[in-house]
C-alpha cells in the first residue's frame, strides 16, 4: 500500500485555524486590539467599513514592528509573547498562541504598515490569503497600521454565513466595547464608514462606563472593592432597582481579559434575589485581579473561557463583596443640603383660557406645607426649609435612587437603620403602623401633621408630588416588602425571637394542610413557631415568632402553610427562612381598602424608602411607579 498521509499546506493549515479564531469580523477586530495592548500602545483607533466586510483596521501607537519581525507576524506560532509551555501559566499579555495574524491574513487580504519606535523608516507589507505579496520600505508613523479587507474574500461558504451588517457591526460594537472597558486607562475610537462612533481618552473605569454606556448610569454606580491574597475585585454593580429585562451590562474581566464565567455570573445573581423581579437582570462590571498562575486561560481559542484554581472561595469572597456594596448604599454620613439642588414642586395653573366643568381652587395644593419641620441637627437645613418640604418624598426618592451618602442622613429624622421593633412589638398599644418613637431614633419626637405630604387615594394607594410628576405607592405592597425585610432579620439569628403564648391557642386545618404542617414543624421551629399535634385536624401554637400587632398567628401560620404547599421546596435554610418571612409579611402587611392617617402613611414612606430596594416586593411586584409630569400633560391635553 502506498503512504497516503501527507502534511497540509501552510495556507491551509491556516485556514482551518482561522475557523476557530476568526469567526467573524468582531473576532478579528478583538485580535488585533490585542495586539495593540500588547504593544503598549496608549491610543488605539479602530476604524470599519460595512460592518467589517470591506475592511478592519486598528492603528495604534505602540511598539511597531522590525520589518523582519512584521513578516514573522504572519507564520504560524509566531509570537514574541511566550517562550515556552511554562510561560502559559505567568501570561501577561493577552496574546500568546502566534495564531490570529497566521489566521487573519489566510482569510483576508492584509495591508501593514509598521514602524518601531525611534527608527527611520518603517514597512509596509501586503498578504493576499497568506500570500506574501509585497514588503517595501515605507515612511510612516510609530506604531502599526494593520488593514484587513475583504475578510473571507477566499472562503465564500464563510462570506455568505455572515449576517446581515447591522448584526455583524453590533457583534464589532460589543467586542469594541469589552476591549475599551478592559483598558480603561487608554484611548480609543471607533468609526464606523466614516462617523466617529466613538471617542473616549484615558481615565478611570468608572468614567469609562459612563463614555461607552451613557451618563445615566452615573447614579447608578455602586463601587465593589475588595482585595485578598486569593484574589482583589473592583469595580461596579448596578443598583438593584436598575436592573433590567433586556440587555443587561455584564462585564466580567480577569488580569485585563474579558471573561465569560457562568459560575461567577450565577455568584452575582445570588446577591440580587428577592431584590430584582425574577425576569430581571441586575448590570455589573467587575474586574478581578489573580496571581497568574492559579487560572488557565489556554481552554479555549478566544480565550474568553477561563479556569480558576479558587473557583469556590472566589465565589465566597465575590458574593460578600457584592452584598456588601448593595448594602452600603443604605447607609451613609453626613450630608450638606447646600449641594442638593433645590427641588421643584410643580404648580397647578389651569389655563384661564380653557373651560372647566369644574371648580378648581388653584391656591389649594394639597402637598404643600407652609411651616417648614425638620429637625434642627439636619446640615444646611435651612436651605432645605427654603427649597419647600413639601416635595421631601420626592427628594427622598431621588436621592434615593442617586446618592447614598445623600439618602441616609436624608432620613436620619425617620426611624433607624437597623431592625425596626416598633412594628414588631407584640401587645404595643401603638397602631400597626405609628412608630414607637423610643425605637425610631427620631430626634423630633412624634410625626407633626406638618410634615404630611401624601394623600390615600381608594385606601389602597399613597400618593405624593415629586418634582417628576406623581409618585404613587400600593401601600399593601410596601408594606409586605418592609415587614418581609423585618421578618428576614428577625428570622437569621441561629434561632428565632419566639414569644410564648399564655394560653395555648387550639386551632383546626384541613387535611391537606394538617399534612404539609407535620411535614414542617421541625423547621418552622426553627422560625419560632412551636406546635403541637392534637390528633385529628387540630394543633395548638404554644409560641410564636414576634409579630405585627393585629395580625392573627393562626392566620400567619396558614399562610406559611398554603404558600409552602404552592412553592418550590428548597431545603436551604436560609431560602426556607426567606419563604417563611414572605408567607408572614403577606399575611401581616396592611390591606388595600385600609384607611391610613397622615402618620402611618408618612412612616410607611419612610421606612420604604430607607430600604435598599424599594421598587419591587420580594416576589416581584411593582410597589412604586410615577407618573410622569409629561403624562400628566398628555392626559389633560
Ligand atoms: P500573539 O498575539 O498570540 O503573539 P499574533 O498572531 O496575534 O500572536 O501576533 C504575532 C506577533 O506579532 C505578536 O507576538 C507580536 O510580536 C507581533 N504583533 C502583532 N500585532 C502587533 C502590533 N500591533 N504591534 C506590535 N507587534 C505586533
Ligand atoms: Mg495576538
Amino acid at each position: 500500500m502506498t503512504d497516503v498521509i501527507r502534511l497540509l499546506p501552510d495556507s491551509v493549515a491556516n485556514q482551518i485555524a482561522a475557523g476557530e479564531v476568526i469567526q467573524r469580523p468582531a473576532s478579528v477586530v478583538k485580535e488585533l486590539v490585542e495586539n495593540a495592548v500588547d504593544a503598549g500602545a496608549t491610543s488605539i483607533q479602530v476604524i470599519v467599513k460595512d460592518a467589517g466586510r470591506s475592511l478592519i483596521q486598528v492603528v495604534d501607537n505602540g511598539k511597531g514592528m522590525s520589518d523582519t519581525d512584521a513578516r514573522m507576524a504572519f507564520e504560524r506560532h509566531a509570537t514574541s509573547k511566550i517562550e515556552n509551555a511554562d510561560d502559559l501559566f505567568s501570561l501577561h499579555t493577552m496574546g500568546f498562541r502566534g495564531e490570529a495574524l497566521a489566521s487573519i491574513a489566510a482569510v483576508s487580504q492584509v495591508d501593514l504598515r509598521t514602524m518601531p519606535k525611534g527608527a527611520e523608516v518603517g514597512t509596509r507589507l501586503i498578504i493576499n490569503g497568506s500570500k506574501v505579496e509585497s514588503q517595501e520600505p515605507e515612511a510612516c508613523a510609530a506604531g502599526t497600521n494593520m488593514m484587513v479587507k475583504n475578510l473571507f474574500f477566499n472562503v465564500p461558504v464563510r462570506r455568505k454565513f455572515l449576517k446581515r451588517d447591522s448584526v455583524e457591526l453590533s457583534n464589532i460594537l460589543r467586542e469594541f466595547e469589552r476591549l475599551a472597558l478592559v483598558n480603561p486607562g487608554l484611548d480609543f475610537e471607533f468609526v464606523n464608514n466614516d462617523s466617529t462612533m466613538h471617542r473616549m481618552i484615558g481615565s478611570s473605569m468608572k468614567q469609562r462606563i459612563l463614555d461607552l454606556f451613557g451618563k445615566g448610569l452615573d447614579k447608578q454606580l455602586l463601587p465593589v472593592s475588595t482585595s485578598t491574597p486569593i484574589v482583589s475585585i473592583e469595580g461596579f454593580i448596578g443598583r438593584p432597582e436598575n436592573a433590567r429585562k433586556r440587555n443587561a451590562l455584564q462585564y466580567l474581566m480577569v488580569n485585563g481579559r474579558h471573561m465569560r464565567h457562568p459560575y461567577f455570573h450565577k455568584a452575582i445573581l445570588t446577591c440580587f434575589e428577592k431584590l430584582i423581579p425574577s425576569d430581571s437582570q441586575p448590570n455589573y462590571f467587575l474586574c478581578f485581579t489573580v496571581d497568574p498562575h492559579t487560572i488557565d486561560v489556554n481552554i479555549h481559542p478566544t480565550k474568553n473561557e477561563i479556569k480558576f484554581e479558587n473557583e469556590t472561595p472566589i465565589w465566597q469572597i465575590l458574593t460578600a463583596a457584592v452584598k456588601e456594596a448593595i448594602g452600603k448604599f443604605n447607609a451613609g454620613p453626613g450630608i450638606d443640603f447646600d449641594v442638593v439642588d433645590a427641588p421643584e414642586i410643580p404648580v397647578f395653573r389651569p389655563d384661564k383660557t380653557a373651560e372647566h366643568s369644574i371648580e378648581i381652587d388653584t391656591t389649594y395644593n394639597p402637598f404643600r406645607q407652609e411651616s417648614a419641620a425638620g429637625p434642627s441637627s439636619w446640615s444646611g437645613g435651612d436651605s432645605f426649609k427654603k427649597a419647600g418640604i413639601g416635595s421631601d418624598w420626592d427628594q427622598l426618592y431621588e436621592e434615593f435612587l442617586g446618592q447614598p451618602t445623600v439618602v441616609e442622613s436624608k432620613i436620619s429624622g425617620m426611624p433607624s437603620p437597623g431592625m425596626d421593633l416598633g412594628d414588631l412589638k407584640v401587645g404595643s398599644a401603638e397602631a400597626t403602623l405609628i412608630p414607637d418613637d423610643s425605637m425610631t431614633g427620631r430626634n423630633g419626637g412624634k410625626w407633626s401633621d406638618d410634615e404630611v405630604s401624601t394623600i390615600q387615594v381608594n385606601n389602597r394607594f399613597i400618593v405624593s408630588a415629586t418634582s417628576s410628576g406623581l409618585m404613587v405607592v400600593d401601600q399593601h405592597r410596601a408594606h409586605v416588602k418592609i415587614l418581609y425585610e423585618q421578618f428576614v432579620e428577625q428570622l437569621s439569628g441561629s434561632r428565632a425571637l419566639s414569644q410564648r403564648v399564655m394560653f395555648p391557642e387550639v386551632f383546626s386545618l384541613t387535611s391537606a394542610q394538617s399534612a404539609v404542617l407535620t411535614d414542617i414543624t421541625e423547621k418552622l421551629s426553627d422560625c419560632g413557631f412551636e406546635l403541637s399535634f392534637l390528633g385529628g385536624d387540630s394543633w395548638s401554637i404554644s409560641a410564636q415568632p414576634m409579630l405585627p400587632d393585629g395580625v392573627n398567628p393562626v392566620e400567619a401560620l396558614t399562610a406559611v402553610i398554603d404558600d409552602y404547599r404552592h412553592s418550590r421546596h428548597d431545603d436551604d435554610i436560609g431560602k426556607w427562612r426567606e419563604t417563611v418571612a414572605l408567607s408572614l409579611a403577606r399575611s401581616g402587611a396592611v390591606r388595600g381598602g385600609t384607611k391610613l392617617g397622615a402618620e402611618e402613611r408618612e412612616h410607611l414612606m419612610a421606612q420604604l424608602l430607607r430600604l435598599p430596594t424599594p421598587n419591587y416586593t420580594p416576589d416581584g411586584k411593582l410597589i412604586i411607579s410615577v407618573i410622569s409630569t409629561d403624562d400628566l400633560s398628555g392626559m389633560l391635553r
